[in-house]
């Protein structure tokens, strides 16, 4: 049983005998960082449905305008929220359901499915089974991306892997700097070069650094941002071609960093990013700092690039891989747990 079924038969009561303490600790780990990283866009969210659902008394065409209401207050996006209600909307008919905790818990399970889309693994990264796995960052100035870089480099430590960071962003004043007090912080090493010198050198000396010593991450923070969409496509193929050349399998993501808090406006960044590249997974970050949280539902909809991490706060810590199932239960606890 996945974590999503567990949560939902021991709040929704569904089966008597799976009770909440059988959620299992690691699953509740989980659970408790999203909880807190997300708790403004739950109380956004919250406050309309919890309305809808006390006023509850049958499904009929202004609970669905109620709920639609709710998605887009959270910044779920105009297409994704008709395609979850409608969804929704197809699952009471067909079941014929109406009492609201059963509505509930169509409300939920329609979120993850039109969120996954077929659900396969999206979180994991693509490995390079022959050499050191690279990774390029790219994102506008300020939206979280050299810390991200960090946080997930913490990330791919603690898990045992032997990780080197390269500061290819030569052009934002104070980007190498702040990425050598990571390197610092998390001794993990960190191949640098001179200000506004060329990033292409540094990853040069980076991609040959990790093979020479057996790397398992490079981390490459770009300074791949939008001057002119011909400057980013330029710069990132320069850097692919150098990567290329000493490590045959290339490239293995390019992670975009996006803001959260800048709701819509970061489907828009990711929108140019991967007109300009082909981006093969989103960091969103500030989530804690948002009411917008929905904004992760839709990206992932209208360009189909999935979220692989999700930033939580400024920490080391607080960087989380994306779990659909714990992301929209995070949303939707507190509107579970409304009694009737
Ligand atoms: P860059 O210009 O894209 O490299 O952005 P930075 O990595 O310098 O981050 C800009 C600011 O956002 C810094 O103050 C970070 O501490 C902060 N930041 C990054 N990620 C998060 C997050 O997930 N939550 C919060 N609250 N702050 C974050």
């Amino acid at each position: 049983m996945g974590l999503f079924d567990r949560i939902r038969r021991a709040f929704t009561g569904e089966d008597a005998v799976v009770k909440e303490e059988e959620v299992k600790k690691e699953d509740q780990i989980v659970i408790d960082s999203y909880d807190q990283g997300t708790a403004k866009t739950r109380r956004n969210f919250t406050d309309i449905m919890t309305n809808l659902f006390t006023s509850f008394r049958e499904v009929d065409e202004e609970f669905y305008e109620d709920l639609e209401e709710a998605f887009i207050g959270a910044d779920v996006g105009f297409a994704m929220t008709i395609a979850i209600t409608d969804a929704i909307r197809d699952e009471i008919e067909r079941t014929g359901v109406h009492k609201p905790e059963d509505v509930k818990r169509v409300l939920l399970e329609k979120m993850v499915q039109v969120y996954e889309r077929g659900g396969q693994n999206l979180v994991s990264l693509k490995e390079n089974p022959d050499g050191p796995t690279v990774i390029l960052f790219v994102g506008v100035n300020g939206v979280g991306k050299t810390t991200s870089v960090g946080k997930i480099g913490y990330q791919l430590k603690q898990e045992g892997h032997k990780v080197l960071m390269a500061a290819a962003d030569t052009f934002r004043a104070g980007a190498v700097e702040q990425l050598n007090v990571w390197g610092e912080r998390l001794d993990i090493p960190v191949v640098t070069g001179k200000a506004q010198g060329d990033p292409a050198a540094v990853v040069y000396d980076a991609v040959k650094k990790a093979n020479a010593e057996g790397y398992d991450y490079l981390l490459v923070d770009t300074a791949g941002r939008l001057q002119t969409k011909a400057n980013l496509m330029e710069e990132l193929a320069k850097i692919k071609r150098i990567i290329e050349r000493e490590n045959p399998n290339g490239v293995q993501e390019v992670l975009l960093a996006l803001d959260a808090t800048t709701g819509q406006n970061a489907l828009i960044q990711a929108k140019q990013f991967n007109e300009a590249t082909e981006i093969t997974g989103l960091v969103l970050t500030k989530l804690d700092g948002t009411a917008k949280g929905g904004v992760v539902l839709s990206i992932r909809y209208e360009l189909d690039i999935p979220v692989k991490y999700i930033g939580l706060g400024e920490k080391a810590t607080d960087l989380k891989k994306f779990d659909a199932e714990a992301y929209m239960y995070s949303l939707v606890k507190d509107v579970l747990e409304v009694k009737h």
